[in-house]
């Protein structure tokens, strides 16, 4: 990583088509502000095209994986392997479990799934990248069950396996427990413009929070209806600041620090 990074984005995809007509531009919007990103692969494609990126340029890392609902044609392992013993794969997903759009009957070879990403974590040495989203409801007790638990307790076949939970949305209680297990947690810009957030964002220590954008999804005020990119990532990481009454500098800071060390940067 070079001296001149400052902030980081855990969480984003510029490999995704939405950046093919200005790509180069958007990684030196970030490079510009001292913007650092991990680019996130969701099925083969992404996840080559990530770590194609992670290759042309020093502060960009890649992780390799597919997502939960890119998940129901069989995952190549062997390939995906092959790529997350790349040096700069950071780690591996986006996995996990997605039970906003699944039907009950999918629950279970997400499961599987997943799970064969934990073991090709662990396998390889690196950390998660975890998607977890709930049902309609958020922390939901319908018939679906609440993803954030029925992750945790896959993940507690496997105690060595480190886990970052990308676009934390889960109940107070969920986000305990993921503490409570030294799991951290990522905001997106999402709480720069609502405050459902809040009490999640000053409820969890500062040692256990990153920072990301998930772009091109969910900009960040004042960009909101725009497409988001990396750099944007900058407004979410002055609000974590705002809603935890904590210095603008120092959370940017420890937040670049947390990814060095959960990623090995
Ligand atoms: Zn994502």
């Amino acid at each position: 990583m070079s001296k001149t990074v400052t902030y980081i984005d855990i969480h984003g995809h510029v490999n995704f088509p939405n950046f093919d007509a200005d790509r180069e531009a958007v990684i030196q919007n970030a490079e510009r502000d001292g913007v650092a990103m991990i680019t996130v692969g969701t099925d083969m494609n992404t996840s080559t095209s990530a770590v194609q990126l992670a290759t042309l340029h020093e502060n960009i890392w890649a992780t390799v994986g597919v997502h939960p609902t890119d998940s129901k044609e069989p995952v190549d392992f062997e390939a995906l392997e092959r790529l997350a013993g790349h040096p700069k794969v950071v780690a591996i997903g986006e996995c996990g479990l997605d039970y906003f759009h699944s039907k009950i009957e999918e629950i279970s070879g997400q499961k599987d799934i997943f799970e064969k990403h934990i073991v090709l974590a662990q396998k390889v040495g690196k950390p998660l990248m975890l998607h977890v989203r709930n049902g309609k409801t958020a922390g939901s007790t319908s018939e679906i069950g609440n993803a954030y638990q029925d992750a945790l307790k896959i993940l507690k076949e496997y105690p060595n396996v480190k886990a970052n939970f990308h676009f934390f949305a889960g109940t107070l209680a969920d986000l305990k427990d993921i503490i409570a297990r030294g799991y951290s947690v990522s905001f997106t810009g999402v709480i720069t413009f609502t405050s459902d957030y809040d009490e999640l964002v000053r409820s969890a220590p500062l040692s256990q929070i990153m920072s990301e954008t998930d772009c091109p999804f969910v900009p960040p005020a004042p960009y909101r209806g725009k497409r988001n990119e990396p750099v944007y990532v900058i407004e979410t990481i002055k609000s974590i600041a705002r809603i935890r009454n904590e210095a603008e500098g120092i959370v940017a800071e420890k937040l670049l620090d947390n990814a060095k060390k959960f990623f090995k940067l």
